[in-house]
């Protein structure tokens, strides 16, 4: 009795024989780079860039950066967006190395003052998370001469239904009540502050296009309604994301046209005081995430009690989410594959267990697979987000993995 395991990318899913990732086979990839292996295919990101462009033409597009920060990764990815989002200094420090000042923004709880002069300094803006937070970047700025670029974040009072990871509607650290805003909204603006806009972002891998379109609307009222309450017209509302991909068996994607056409019909009937403002979608996993392959080589094979498993060199130490270990209740199975034979008939139940001696690590739980020998290449898909710097690389002490970013030869 093997368990199902979720569906390939669609890049992915239809091929026969040795498994392609930008082109080139699993396995020249692997010679060149050695196991284990993140193979990031930009071409695919460019792809879902264009499916957004098509289906939002008139909104910006945003990048949230902690889903894949890997310097190469992002500066094949900030030529693509408008803006990038980042979660911390380094983060910021990063994405200054490929985008202008400008298009940076800067959210998450808990920044400290040099983080906050950090931002202040480059121009870029902060999402403000707290009352205190703008008062510590005001009196940054005025020590240091300089006008801070600041939106407030807002803990919206509605969250995005069916997200994997709700984050309005309740107690949060991230943003301010809705209820406190507009209140905050008039303190930066009195104290001269650039005050830029709203940030308002109601969850994440939501699957449900009914929900993200509701929450869209949800959203874009609130901000109007601070708007109106704060007295002043913001230059952008950044209208969060939360757009899910498949990960898991059942799962279907996102309608990216229906949600477009929704938010530009809500866009046409919103209210006077939002006339002039931009609007912005962030983006993380729904851009990045179908693009990346994690490729493992197996170890052993070995027998136990009835069970197959196939022991590959890498495990959750990279590619935690893959382990269900990283914001999930019930362990469910990634998209896999043995990569020399992809689509063949499955010949056995096996389970693909790491190296990591703890029983946590279990990358694919009894899944029918054709039959894989020592040697062999394991893939795991849906490795281009939250997976190398979402992991606990140092548990255990073994090598870190190397990540390649595939180009067209
Ligand atoms: C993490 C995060 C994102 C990206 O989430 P995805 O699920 O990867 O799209 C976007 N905005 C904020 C504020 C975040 O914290």
């Amino acid at each position: 009795m093997s368990k199902p395991f979720g569906p390939l990318p669609p890049e992915f899913a239809d091929q026969t024989g040795a498994l392609t990732i930008a082109g080139r086979p699993a396995a020249d990839w692997t010679a060149d780079h050695g196991s284990p292996l993140f193979v990031y295919d930009p071409t695919i990101v460019a792809t879902r860039v264009a499916g957004f462009r098509a289906a939002f033409p008139s909104i910006d597009l945003h990048y949230a950066i902690k889903a894949n920060p890997w310097p190469p990764f992002l500066a094949a990815v900030a030529p693509l967006v408008d803006g990038l989002d980042v979660a911390s200094a380094g983060e910021l420090a990063t994405a200054l190395t490929v985008k202008p000042a400008k298009a940076i923004s800067f959210a998450g709880p808990g920044k400290r003052d040099a983080e906050l002069e950090a931002a202040i300094t480059a121009g870029s803006t902060l999402n403000v998370e707290s009352a205190g937070e703008a008062r510590r970047a005001l009196a940054i700025g005025e020590r240091i001469g300089v006008t801070p670029r600041l939106a407030v974040r807002v803990n919206p009072d509605m969250e995005l239904k069916g997200s994997g990871m709700k984050m309005g509607g309740r107690p949060s650290p991230f943003g301010i009540d809705a209820e406190h805003a507009a209140a905050v909204v008039r303190e930066i603006v009195a104290a001269g502050a650039d005050w830029r806009g709203f940030h308002i972002f109601a969850g994440s891998q939501a699957l449900d296009t009914q929900a993200i379109i509701d929450t869209q609307a949800a959203t874009l009222a609130l901000a109007a309604r601070l708007a109106e309450e704060a007295g002043a017209q913001p230059l952008l509302v950044n209208l969060g994301g939360g757009f899910g991909i498949p990960y898991f068996p059942g799962d279907t994607p996102v309608d990216i046209a229906r949600i477009g056409d929704a938010l530009a019909q809500a866009l046409a009937g919103r209210p006077d005081i939002l006339a002039n403002s931009r609007f912005a979608i962030e983006l993380g996993r729904w851009l990045v995430g179908e693009c990346g392959v994690y490729l493992a080589r197996i170890v052993d094979r070995k027998e136990s009690r009835g069970e197959t498993f196939l022991v590959v060199d890498g495990g959750l130490h990279h590619q935690l989410a893959a382990s269900g270990n990283f914001g999930t209740v019930v362990r469910r199975n990634y998209p896999v594959a043995i990569a020399h034979c992809m689509n063949a008939e499955p010949e056995e139940t096996v389970s693909i267990v790491g190296c990591l001696c703890t029983p946590l690590d279990r990358l694919a739980d009894r899944v029918a697979l054709p039959r894989a020998e020592v040697g062999d290449i394991v893939a795991i898909f849906l490795a281009g987000a939250y997976g190398l710097t979402a992991s606990p690389a140092g548990f255990l002490g073994h090598p870190a993995p190397s990540e390649v970013l595939g180009r067209a030869s």
